[in-house]
């Protein structure tokens, strides 16, 4: 992300009586014809009614699942169109096309501030090979395109990159709140800041320390990523899940941190460990070098959760990434809720990516007191890594600001 390149917004166009294609992302499940959850529906809305109140007619374009670029019929748009119309309280029409003349027609019957859901893009496999000709015939329906397709923004797809290449492209106000609230703590954090980081996919978290490391003043580690930690310290986790190829740089960064005097890295301390997979197992806390043969570590205990609560406050700025434990199974949800009640409590900016992260946040029901939950996990990770997000560099650059403005 290039934090300096602010970029235009629905806010900079006028889109009275022109044709906008929306990108979305509309990503959601659909079980027996129903949207289970509809948080990006819902978190989409603000820009929705915006261009609707501007009276510009709404083609949207957004994919669902991984149809590998055929026709799916359990993949269809319909029922996320009859969703976001109960949403809107008006009317969403969807048609089974996404280009071609079906989709122009559709368009152009379209009144001013009338929304049409398009049929998911992935049905065509130029889509993820980011075909320029279909690119081509997607720009043709509209004379304006707005990206609020966050969680799809890491990807360098027909719909995201090579629509913009044809169209005066902005970004939706979803979009331009995801890329406010990543970029502030990656690039300016007011602080001190904090860094809390679980999860499995331990290389990718250790990607966002390795970013990060400098500007923060704790990491609090859980997660399969502090089993990783703990191994590579040496000490026995026995059959918890580690990533071997996160030994070496967890051993990296545990040499570089030790360097910093003014720097606070908190391990698990004590740890909740099962015995077998199976339901209904044995559980125990013990210190998380004890962890006995045969065992695995599940989640953080709670003398790790009051070490990250004690690290962690006064922080006026904190990123938490990755769930403490396998939260999706009680009672190894413990240590994550309470991470979450964590960063509840914080004064300052607190800012959560990540897909199960959100997930966990919203099931602790604490998403009202945080400063911003991240819709894209990718896109969110991406940011977090530092990468730029070619979704966004597509998108045309702001006007320099009025003198005196
Ligand atoms: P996110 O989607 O928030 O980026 P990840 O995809 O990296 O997070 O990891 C989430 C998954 O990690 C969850 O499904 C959770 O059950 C699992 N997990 C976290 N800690 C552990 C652990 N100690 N052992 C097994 N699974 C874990
Ligand atoms: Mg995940």
């Amino acid at each position: 992300m290039d934090g300096n390149v602010k970029k235009q917004t629905i806010r900079d166009i006028d889109v009275s009586g022109r044709r906008v294609l929306l990108r979305t992302d509309y990503n959601v499940q659909v079980e027996d014809g129903c949207v289970v959850d509809d948080l990006r529906l819902v978190e989409s809305l603000p820009t929705l009614r915006a261009l609707i109140q501007a009276g510009g007619h709404i083609a949207i374009c957004s994919h669902r699942g991984r149809p590998r670029g055929a026709p799916a019929d359990d993949l269809r748009n319909a029922p996320v169109a009859q969703h976001l119309a109960s949403l809107l309280g008006s009317e969403v029409r969807s048609i089974e096309s996404c280009i071609g003349p079906e989709a122009r027609a559709a368009v152009e019957a379209l009144p001013p501030g009338g929304v049409l859901l398009l049929e998911n893009v992935r049905f065509h496999p130029e889509e993820e090979a980011n075909d320029p000709g279909f690119a081509r015939e997607l720009a043709a329906l509209a004379d304006v395109f707005v990206n609020d397709a966050f969680g799809t923004a890491h990807r360098a797809h027909a719909s995201i990159v090579g629509v913009p290449r044809h169209l005066p492209s902005v970004a939706g106000l979803l979009l331009e709140r995801e890329v406010k609230f990543l970029e502030r703590v990656t690039e300016h954090p007011e602080p001190p800041m904090g860094l809390v980081l679980g999860g499995a996919k331990v290389s990718d978290k250790i990607q966002i320390l390795e970013h990060l490391l400098d500007r923060c003043d704790v990491v609090c580690v859980g997660g399969a990523a502090g089993s990783t930690f703990l191994a590579a310290q040496g000490i026995d986790v026995a059959d918890s899940l580690v990533e071997a190829s996160g030994i070496v740089p967890a051993q990296r960064i545990l040499q570089a941190t030790q360097r910093r005097g003014d720097f606070k890295l908190v391990l698990p301390r004590d740890v909740v460990v099962a015995f077998g997979t199976a339901e209904g197992g044995q559980v125990r806390t013990v210190p998380a070098d004890r962890v006995p043969t045969g065992w695995r570590i599940l989640d953080i205990g709670p003398a790790t959760v009051y070490a990250f609560r004690e690290a962690l406050k006064g922080m006026r700025t904190v990123v938490w990434n990755g769930p403490m434990g396998l939260f999706e199974r009680e009672p190894f949800d413990r240590g994550t809720m309470d991470v979450a009640f964590i960063l509840a409590d914080v004064e300052g900016t607190s800012v959560v990516g990540g897909g199960e992260t959100a997930a966990a946040v919203r099931r602790a029901g604490v998403s009202e007191r945080l400063s911003h939950i991240s819709t894209g996990g990718g896109a969110s990770l991406a940011m977090l890594q530092g990468h730029q997000l070619p979704g966004v560099e597509a998108l045309l650059d702001a006007k320099p600001a009025a003198m005196g403005a």
